[in-house]
């Protein structure tokens, strides 16, 4: 059976290895091959590597490794496990089976300090939620996404991994040179990635930790030169950057429409919007499409570039992203 493998001159293996096993995609189930002067380093989910890497994927087969322990070998079943750094979270209604997981995940092989299952909603003005600590006790960690390391503290910051590939579709589109305003930046999962693009960067977030978080998190992927913080509600706090804008993040899926004001005057003369809504699936993008309108007035015209699904948020609800270019008129 092949693999997808990074593929390397020998000489770069080791190196090469040591940022695969940082970002955590090295595929430790099968074996490292050398051959012919290039190394074949098995990787687990080529999507998460960095761009550099990507360009270097390819199949081969190689033989697998004697197997660490799943949980599912401990369980008998396959859990639904989601991995924030080294924090595994379940999803569990029944608490004993919850348990019989978190158990199960600690007896494995699997690397993970503490097991959380999700004790609330997303909930406040800040968007967190409440947690059972199911196994250890820190509730911090470093999230890597797509070449980038997030610290967050997930009971006091928000943070979803389910939206990696949303924020990569974005934010493979900034080029350098732009002036992008992240208007509910939390810990930056948009707005580093966008700054290691080459972007000037202004990120607003009302929730103090998380932009202390931010910050950390742009020195720690070395775009603190091109990173703005400003901590409280962007609608009082972003009147220096109007008008400069040429590229808006508007993450507030439940409430995006109360600042579409505050978008609309922080858009230089043509800025792309990126305006995420949670709606019945009737009729996802209509309420966001007729919302911009409104406040873009008759001050720009409004053209909407895509329309996308990113999830399904509950039964007959989507989150929804449009894509919208104001070209002043
Ligand atoms: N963009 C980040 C991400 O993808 O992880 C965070 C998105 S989270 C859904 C929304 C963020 O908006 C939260 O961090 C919250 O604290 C922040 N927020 C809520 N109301 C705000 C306001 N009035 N002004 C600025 N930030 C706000």
């Amino acid at each position: 059976m092949t693999v997808p493998c990074v593929a390397v001159a020998r000489e770069r293996g080791e190196a090469v290895r040591a940022r695969l096993a940082e970002a955590d995609v090295l595929d430790g189930d099968h074996q490292i091959v050398v051959d012919d002067g290039t190394i074949y380093l098995p990787v687990t989910d080529p999507a998460g590597l960095p761009d550099r890497l990507a360009d270097r994927v390819v199949e081969r087969d190689v033989a697998a490794r004697d197997r660490q322990r799943t949980p599912a070998d401990v369980l008998g079943f396959e859990p639904s496990l989601e991995r924030l750094g080294d924090i595994v979270i379940v999803d569990e209604d029944d608490p004993s089976r919850a348990r019989a997981i978190a158990d199960a995940v600690m007896a494995s092989d699997l690397s993970c300090t503490t097991v959380l299952d999700r004790a609330s909603p997303i909930e406040g003005a800040h968007r967190v939620r409440e947690w059972d600590v199911l196994a250890g006790e820190d509730t911090e960690t470093v999230h890597r996404e797509y070449g980038h390391a997030f610290a967050l503290d997930v009971a006091r910051v928000y943070f979803s991994p389910r939206l990696a590939t949303e924020r990569h579709r974005v934010t493979t589109q900034v080029s350098a040179g732009e002036c992008v305003v992240d208007m509910f930046a939390g810990v930056g999962p948009y707005a580093i990635p966008m700054a290691d693009r080459g972007a000037d960067v202004v990120a607003c977030d009302v929730n103090e930790v998380a932009v202390a978080y931010l910050r950390e998190n742009a020195a720690r992927n070395g775009v603190e030169d091109r990173v703005t913080t400003v901590v409280g509600d962007v609608r009082a706090t972003t009147d220096a950057y109007a008008d400069t804008a040429d590229r808006l993040v508007m993450n507030l899926p439940h409430s995006a429409d109360d600042f579409l004001e505050t978008a609309v005057s922080l858009a230089s003369d043509e800025c792309v919007l990126h305006y995420y809504d949670i709606q019945h699936d009737a009729d996802p993008f209509g309420p966001g499409r007729r919302a911009i309108q409104e406040a873009a007035g008759s001050t720009y015209d409004v053209s909407v570039e895509t329309e996308r699904v990113v999830r399904s948020y509950a039964p007959h609800e989507e989150n929804v992203c449009l894509d919208v270019r104001l070209t002043r008129r």
